[in-house]
């Protein structure tokens, strides 16, 4: 708890860590006076608003706003399909003439009356959270407020008498009475021989490399089946015409995830659950219940995610499975159940599989091993068995796993006890709004599974969500509970 000497320590009211749409949040809900200052620190925080997800593609790049959301533009942000709505000729502009053929997959949604629905390009949502972020900063401006952006990173914190003083990559230190922080999830799961001449341990940043390998026909294997593998075949489908495509998806349960397909009107289901369940059991068998009901009575996927997605903001799980133990068994299978992807990708996934050529196999990539012209796969199936598969160039897409690594100031935090990992469900826990250990600091990420007595029912990996629970964590407790 020492005091910062000040000729080395900027010395500020309050100070969000991270860039992405969770710290835009943060932002939008701090309260500031006039005369006070914010430091906002990320590795691009002048980009405040686009994070990881979200962010500004290379001019001239084939696949350059290929990468959709995973769902329709208003179950993101009814402000953000407006947005979208409201600059149509040019999105038009932008999006005609370019592969795989977006204008085209929006057709009949368009001829509805139904822009609001499309799978916009990630891009443009970052595009509207600049805006949103720019407006907020001059909101704060106008009202006296300094405000600064620090490209650089934080590396850890101290906790002091008066505040928090954090240390950065570059070696800088800051001083906040308060500090948001808002990383990100952790980094995607490492697998044996993922970075090699045949193989990419992301996508992201990988594109130039893996390019290549499609241009010159490669059959491309991807490990996993979420919302990644997605992008690569979008990646793929930028590149070459799908008559030539050779895509291979992999994942532990083989299946490919329900497009999410919107429909007018709109409609979100309404599940009914009862009160005192002892098991996480007991309340997933209701939850199944619920979920063959609303599919019997019609509702498409879409439905039935935003129903519940929309349910659990407004009741909290443990009003339901008051143990907290057995509530953190129940998000894993809910992210299951409910996992719902990119209409325009997923359909064309469909089609491609029924054409031969795309395949999707089940199992448990356990290693890659690089042979003069492509990539040994190594698959374990659910019987203990071992299966492998010979391909041009593998991309990792696990996802998160046993073994990712969080940020440095996250991992910091986690040492210094001030935020947790749930030993069930391997996400972490935070305190009562958001605080992490001391009122001083504030934590959320995706990959946040409880806070304070709350168990996320449905993980936070969900644009929508994320910057619900932010903007909760500074309202007053008794407002808390309101309707989405
Ligand atoms: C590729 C991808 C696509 C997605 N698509 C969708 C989608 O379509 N719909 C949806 O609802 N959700 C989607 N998600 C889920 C996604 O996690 C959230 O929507 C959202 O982007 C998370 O925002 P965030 O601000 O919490 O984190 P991030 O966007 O990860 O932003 C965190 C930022 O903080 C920076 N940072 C990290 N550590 C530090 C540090 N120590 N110091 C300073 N800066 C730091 C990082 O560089 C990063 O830019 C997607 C996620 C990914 C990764």
């Amino acid at each position: 708890m020492n005091e910062p000497s000040s000729e080395e320590v900027r010395v500020v009211e309050h100070l969000v860590v991270g860039d992405g749409i969770t710290a835009l949040a943060f932002v939008e809900n701090c309260a500031l006076k006039p005369g006070d200052a914010l430091v906002v620190l990320g590795g691009q925080a002048s980009e405040l608003g686009r994070g990881v997800a979200y962010g500004k593609g290379d001019p001239g790049t084939a696949w350059r706003y290929a990468y959709l959301l995973n769902s329709p533009a208003d179950d993101i942000d009814p402000a953000f399909a407006r947005w979208l709505s409201d600059r149509w000729s040019t999105v038009e502009e932008t999006m005609t003439g370019r592969a795989p053929n977006w204008m085209n997959a929006a057709k009949p949604l368009v001829a509805a009356g139904d822009i609001f629905g499309v799978n916009a390009p990630r891009e443009f949502y970052g595009d509207f959270m600049r805006e949103q972020a720019e407006a907020t900063v001059d909101g704060l401006r106008r009202r006296g407020v300094q405000v600064a952006f620090v490209d650089d990173r934080a590396t850890g914190l101290d906790v002091t008498a008066d505040g928090v003083r954090v240390s950065t990559q570059i070696g800088q230190k800051i001083h906040a009475r308060s500090v948001d922080v808002a990383p990100g999830g952790p980094s995607t799961l490492r697998i044996d021989g993922d970075d090699g001449r045949f193989s990419a341990p992301t996508v992201f940043g990988q594109e130039e490399r893996i390019a290549e390998q499609i241009k010159a026909g490669a059959e491309i294997f991807c490990i996993g089946g979420n919302a990644a593998m997605l992008d690569v075949l979008r990646l793929c489908q930028s590149l070459i015409p799908d008559a030539q495509l050779r895509f291979v998806a992999c994942a532990p349960d083989g299946e490919i995830p329900e497009p999410l397909i919107p429909r007018l009107p709109r409609k979100l289901t309404a599940p009914r659950f009862s009160a005192g369940h002892e098991t996480a059991e007991s309340f997933l068998a209701e939850v199944w219940r619920e979920i063959e009901l609303a599919k019997r009575a019609g509702d498409e996927m879409r439905e039935i995610r935003a129903g519940f997605r929309a349910h659990f903001l407004a009741h909290p799980l443990t009003q339901y499975v008051a143990d907290e133990q057995q509530a953190r068994r129940i998000p894993a299978k809910l992210r299951f159940w409910l996992r719902g992807g990119t209409r325009d990708t997923i359909l064309d996934m469909r089609r491609l599989v029924a054409a031969d050529q795309v395949r999707v196999m089940p199992g448990l990539v356990t290693a890659i091993e690089h042979l003069s012209d492509g990539a040994r796969v190594r698959i374990a199936d659910a019987v203990g068995g071992e299966t492998v598969h010979e391909t041009g160039f593998v991309v990792n897409c696990a996802g998160a796993g046993p073994g990712s690594r969080y940020d440095p100031l996250t991992e910091n935090m986690l040492s210094q006890g001030l935020i947790q990992i749930c030993d069930i469900s391997r996400g972490l826990k935070v305190g009562d709004n958001c605080r992490a250990g001391t009122p001083a600091i504030r934590y959320l990420s995706p990959a946040t599974i409880v806070i304070g007595s709350e168990v996320m029912a449905m993980p936070l990996y969900d644009a929508h969500v994320l910057r619900t629970y932010a903007s909760r964590a500074s309202l007053p407790s008794v407002t808390k509970r309101v309707q989405p």
